[in-house]
C-alpha cells in the first residue's frame, strides 16, 4: 500500500506521517516512512540544490524537471522496490506537491507537469492521499513558529506571499475534487490526535487484513 500525505507549509504533515507510521507499526505492519524532495541518496542531493540558494538562477521549468529527477530515483530506488516487497510505504509529499508547487504556483502548463509526473513515477501511484487542509494563515504561523523553536531560517519557498499559499490551498482541494477515490481532505485546524484518528481510519480501509 502506497499512501502520500500532501499540503501547504505548517499543515502537519511530518507529524501525521509519524504518527501514522506508529499506529501500523503497533498493528504488525512492515512500514517505509519517507519524502520528498528527497528520500533516496540522489534526491536528496537533488533537495539539497533545490532548496538552497544556489537554485535561485534555475527558473521554475528546470526545477521542475529536476524535482522529477528526484522523484522518479526514490522511485525506482526506494518505493517500487519496498512496495515489491510487501511493505507499507509513507512518503510525505510526491507528485501532488509537484502540480500545485511547480505547475499551479511555478505557473507552468498542466501538460508539461503531467508529463514529467508519468515518467517520475512511472506507474508507482498512491493508492491513497491525506490532504491535509488549513487557511493559509495558520499554516504560515505554524511554520513560523517551528522555525523559531529550531532556529532554523525558513527555506526559500517558505518566505513566499500568503496569497502563493492560498492558491496552494485550492489547487490542493482541486485535485481531491477531481481524484475523489484517492484524495482524503482532512480539516488540519483539529487536535492532532482527533486528526491521527481520521488518518487511521483511512488508511484502515485499504489494509490487507
Ligand atoms: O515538506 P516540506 O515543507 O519540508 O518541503 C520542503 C519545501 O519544498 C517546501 O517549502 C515546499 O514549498 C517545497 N516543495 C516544492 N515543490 C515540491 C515539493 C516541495 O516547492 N514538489
Amino acid at each position: 500500500l502506497f499512501v502520500t500525505f500532501e499540503g501547504g507549509e505548517g499543515a502537519g504533515k511530518s507529524t501525521q506521517i509519524r504518527k501514522l507510521a506508529e499506529s501500523l507499526r503497533s498493528r504488525g505492519f512492515d512500514v517505509l516512512l519517507t519524502r520528498e524532495p528527497g528520500g533516496s541518496p540522489g534526491a536528496e542531493a537533488v533537495r539539497h540544490v533545490l532548496l538552497s540558494g544556489a537554485a535561485q538562477p534555475f527558473g521554475t521549468r528546470m526545477e521542475a524537471i529536476l524535482f522529477a529527477a528526484a522523484r522518479n530515483d526514490h522511485v525506482e530506488g526506494v518505493i517500487r522496490p519496498a512496495l515489491n516487497g510487501g511493505r507499507v510505504v509513507l512518503c510525505d509529499r510526491f507528485m501532488d506537491s509537484s502540480r500545485v508547487y511547480q505547475g499551479i504556483t511555478g505557473n507552468l502548463e498542466p501538460e508539461f507537469i503531467e508529463t514529467l509526473q508519468r515518467v517520475a513515477i512511472n506507474g508507482v501511484m498512491p493508492d491513497c492521499t491525506v490532504i491535509l487542509d488549513l487557511p493559509a494563515t495558520a499554516g504560515l504561523e505554524r511554520a513560523s513558529r517551528r522555525g523559531a523553536a529550531v532556529a532554523i531560517a525558513p527555506d526559500r519557498f517558505e518566505r513566499e506571499e500568503l496569497e502563493t499559499h492560498e492558491k496552494r490551498r485550492e489547487a490542493f482541494l482541486d485535485i481531491a475534487a477531481r481524484e475523489p477515490e484517492r484524495c482524503h481532505v482532512l480539516d488540519a485546524l483539529r487536535p492532532e490526535d482527533v486528526i491521527a484518528a481520521d488518518v487511521l481510519t483511512i488508511v484502515e480501509r485499504r489494509l490487507p487484513l
